[in-house]
């Protein structure tokens, strides 16, 4: 083990002089921990849906606004309304930080091109998953298709390609989870676009008919998700329930992070017995480690990278 250190401190030394002459690229110390994972076999069948809502302003979670989204916020859960979008506040740099466990320095997503994006230094925890534990299935539905095409089609077994729109990505979700087609889902991620797109053509508010409407359209297709992993729960399945959003809003727009109608924005995560950490205050790093954890998959790589923590007990 001795040893062992010597030669990452050796390499480390080398990384640092080989890359000294280049700025623009992070040094990346953990590059040459151990990639392998430690896998939980107690916990390796659990299984995770991951609910994205872009641009989902805390204070449109409302009883009235969102009576499904409310009740499932009564649950067992770890909520924050405040959950902090990275300092970045486009689409694109949250979502690469909610699936890499990375702040945006890091992944250097730093607009919606994805230009100079480093996911082969700070792989998704997808990546994680299916590098190591094939068993698992991995899927990925997204209206917003850069999440697919830029970030996780290397890092999942079936993704949706296309263009399509919130309530075909719940129809697939339900041809998923109820019928396995194409697979039997183990994680899947869901991303809803149409509130962001509300929100940029008619206002980000709990006050604007266009963007609480879209948003009562998709707190249905939360209610009825929620249904089906509750009856997947009676079958003996163990399903955690991640409710997350990448940004608030204010008038049109979302890029100013000074505002905290923008940069503080939802988490909900569900489960019927686990405990959580209450005071924990979250950000957009924390989600990836908390999978991991739920699945019992630990890997000294992605602990030395990432930048966020499990908020499971
Ligand atoms: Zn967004």
């Amino acid at each position: 083990m001795y040893k062992k250190n010597i030669i990452y401190f050796a390499l480390m030394i080398i990384f640092v002089l080989f890359n000294s002459c280049d700025r623009d690229i992070p040094i990346n110390f953990c590059e040459f921990q151990d990639d392998s994972v430690k896998v939980d076999s107690l916990k390796i069948s659990n299984k995770v849906i991951i609910i994205g809502i872009d641009g989902f302003r805390s204070d449109a979670m409302t009883q009235e606004i969102t009576p499904s989204i409310f009740d499932f916020s009564q649950r067992n859960v770890y909520k924050n309304l405040s959950h902090l979008t990275e300092e970045d506040t486009y689409s694109g740099p949250n979502w690469s930080s909610i699936l890499t466990g990375v702040h945006y320095n890091k992944h250097n997503v730093t607009d919606n091109s994805f230009d100079g994006s480093l996911f082969d230094m700070f792989p998704t925890f997808l990546n994680y998953i299916e590098n190591n534990v094939s068993s698992i299935n991995t899927s990925s539905i997204v209206n917003w298709l850069p999440i697919n095409q830029k970030i996780l089609s290397r890092d999942v077994d079936y993704y949706t390609n296309n263009q399509i729109s919130d309530s075909l990505v719940f129809i697939e979700a339900l041809n998923l989870l109820l019928n396995n087609d194409p697979i039997r889902p183990d994680i899947l991620f869901l991303h809803f676009d149409e509130l962001d797109a509300a929100g940029h053509n008619f206002g980000f508010s709990p006050n604007i008919i266009e963007y609480t409407e879209t948003l009562k359209n998709i707190d249905l297709y939360v209610d009825s998700l929620v249904r089906v992993i509750d009856n997947k729960r009676l079958s003996g399945e163990n399903w955690m329930c991640i409710l997350v959003s990448d940004h608030g809003g204010d008038g049109y727009s979302h890029g100013d992070y000074n505002n905290i109608k923008i940069r503080e924005t939802v988490l909900i995560v569900e489960h019927p017995s686990q405990n959580f950490k209450l005071l924990h205050k979250s950000n957009m790093t924390d989600i990836a480690p908390t999978v991991l954890d739920f699945l019992g998959i630990s890997s000294a790589k992605f602990d030395c990278s990432s930048d966020g923590q499990s908020i499971l007990e």
